[in-house]
């Protein structure tokens, strides 16, 4: 963000000032008022005087402009110094000896005029002095109104300036739109953080040339996230495919198009508040976000209840940990290194009993209040069900079964978070070793520096840590390597594609647990179905199975059937 005026001077250390007249008197008036204030470039025409400025459009600091002069005309280069996104930051005063011109000059956008004959020069300096102030006050403030890469307004200003137009344009029909760049980070690592940002930019100006076009407002949130309010009754297919158009160029690709993906809410209502309006559109482009086909999504009726009902879900959360409705199920897991396989722990699933909706998966309402940051609020008491669970198995098997909890990323940031797992295990007196935590791979690669700190404290005090889901994120061996880690869960998706014959897929999970065997940690594999996978899991080398082929995860009374087989 700038501090002073300093990038206004030019490398005299003064500031640029261009002076436009065909009459070589006027300018010469001019230029001798001037000259021990500032650099005085001339022209001597409208088509000169438009050269010198595209020449010196980010040192000039003002024009004064003649209106009457052949070729251009001080009219028609107000016009194009007012709608050149390049030059409009340009202030101009309108060098004039009509009174009448005087109005017409200030409507062309020109920030003051200044009489001829020129008198009082004292006046003409003051003016011109503070015209430039003006100019470059405001161009301060724009500054920390936009992003730097793009130029578009950044987040806090973008939905500032809706409102604005709003209040402008109260009875325009309007478009919510949310753009994004399919794999975004794919393109980073595949070209470099340098040729990510060339992306952006290159997005950016197309999105500010369509502004110019048709109107609207346009900023960019973070990332590859891009909003734009935009006039209704666009083709978004055909925006879409100016967007992306020709940003791959003389990449080794077999495409030379970004992807870009566009959500779009029609026709806002107003009195939507402005960020659910572009909630709407984003949850409109999350619908198509690993569709290979598909890259315009509307806001429609399904989406409308979709979030009705997330609504409710969020606004019953309280009272369902009040009064209990959380349930939490368990999923036995069996060591099948031995002959037989043998239960040695169980994942703790949550289930939702909801009053009104009934049974609500994990899988709707976990990335809900991970969205909505309330997700602690349901893993706490999960951690703390399974903790008194395993107690309670204790006291009446006498026998410890590990359990393991699920851990969503942003859990990691309570500043308690270590120390609520500590107190648990002096409130139930267990020890660390018997209590698992699972943590996505995927959030290893999002926020590892919190992370890592994190599992890093946890496994210092005896906890065990597996990582769920391994293989669907994008870890590099490099940092699997030199991850603190107690086990690999292999991502179910792996063991769904598994097959009797050789396979792509089959060489891919033996190659994960050769990764595990070097980091000497056993390998887990979930959504085992059938013998079949089983037997072969057993074969490469798999420690401990869980999934379907054993059990479905059940109630805690029901789960006791396979405590008891165990003790027989
Ligand atoms: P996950 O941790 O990968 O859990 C495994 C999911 O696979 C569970 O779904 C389980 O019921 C299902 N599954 C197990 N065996 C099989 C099988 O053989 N075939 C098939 N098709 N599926 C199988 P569930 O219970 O619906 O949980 C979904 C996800 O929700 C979990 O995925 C986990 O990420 C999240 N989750 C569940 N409970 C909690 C929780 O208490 N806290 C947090 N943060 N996340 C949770
Ligand atoms: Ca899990
Ligand atoms: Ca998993």
């Amino acid at each position: 963000m700038l501090k002073s005026h300093e990038k206004y001077y030019s490398e005299f250390g003064k500031r640029q000032v261009l002076v436009v007249d065909d009459e070589v008197i006027n300018r010469e008036m001019l230029g001798f008022m001037l000259a021990s204030d500032y650099v005085v470039l001339y022209a001597e025409d409208g088509e000169d005087a438009l050269q010198k400025i595209r020449e010196n459009s980010h040192t000039l600091s003002l024009v004064l402009l003649d209106l009457m002069m052949p070729k251009l005309d001080g009219f028609q280069l107000m016009e194009i110094l007012r709608t050149d996104p390049e030059l409009e930051h340009i202030p101009y005063i309108v060098l004039t000896s009509e009174r009448s011109a005087e109005v017409a000059s200030l409507r062309s956008g020109a920030s003051d005029f200044i009489a001829k004959p020129f008198e009082q020069p004292e006046v003409i300096l003051a003016r011109i002095q503070r015209t430039i102030e003006l100019a470059e006050d405001k161009d301060i403030i724009q500054n920390t109104e936009r992003d730097p890469l793009t130029s578009l307004f950044n987040r806090e200003f973008f939905y500032r300036y809706v409102e604005q137009y709003d209040m402008h344009h109260p009875a325009k029909k309007m478009d919510a739109v949310a753009l994004n760049i399919n794999h975004f980070h794919l393109l980073n690592e595949l070209y470099g953080w340098d040729y990510g940002d060339h992306v952006l930019s290159a997005i950016g100006n197309k999105v500010r040339e369509l502004m110019a076009e048709n109107g609207g407002i346009a900023g960019r949130m973070d990332a590859d996230s891009f909003l734009l309010y935009y006039p209704s009754g666009a083709d978004y297919d055909s925006i879409r495919d100016m967007l992306g158009r020709g940003l791959l160029e003389g990449k080794a690709t077999n495409s030379n198009k970004v992807k870009v993906r566009i959500g779009i809410y029609p026709n806002v209502d107003r009195d939507v508040k402005i960020e659910r309006r572009f909630d709407r559109a984003k949850q409109a482009a999350d619908t198509i976000r690993s569709s290979y086909t598909k890259f315009v999504a509307y806001y429609d009726n399904s989406l409308r209840e979709k979030e009705l009902m997330e609504e409710s879900l969020i606004e019953s959360l309280d009272t369902a940990v009040a009064e209990r409705q959380f349930r939490i199920f368990y999923q036995p897991k069996y060591d099948i290194t031995g002959e037989k396989p043998v239960l040695c722990s169980a994942e703790a699933l949550v289930r939702w009993n909801h009053p009104e909706f009934g049974m609500v998966s994990p899988g709707v309402f976990i990335p809900l209040f991970e969205d909505k940051g309330l997700i602690q609020k349901v893993d706490r008491f999960v951690w703390e069900e399974a903790a008194a669970q395993i107690c309670a198995w204790r006291e009446k098997f006498g026998i410890t079964l590990p359990v393991s909890v699920n851990v969503s990323r942003i859990d990691v940031y309570a500043p308690d978070f270590v120390s609520n797992f500590k107190n648990l295990m002096t409130k139930y007196q267990l020890k660390p070793q018997d209590y698992y935590l699972e943590i996505t791979e995927s959030a290893y690669t999002e926020d590892s520096e919190q992370l890592l700190a994190v599992v890093g404290q946890l496994r210092e005090e005896g906890f065990s840590v597996e990582m769920d889901d391994f293989g669907s994120g994008y870890s590099s061996l490099n940092m699997i390597s030199t991850l603190p880690i107690d086990a690999l869960k292999l991502d179910m998706n792996f063991i769904r594609n598994m097959h009797r014959k050789e396979s792509k897929n089959n060489r891919i999970i033996e190659l994960m647990i050769d990764i595990a065997r070097y980091l000497e940690v056993p390998v887990v594999a979930e959504g085992v179905e059938t013998q079949d996978q089983v037997d072969l899991l057993r074969s490469m080398g798999c420690h401990v199975v869980q999934g379907y082929y054993f059990s479905k995860p059940v109630s805690a009374e029901e789960f006791e059937g396979f405590i008891k087989e165990l003790l027989e």
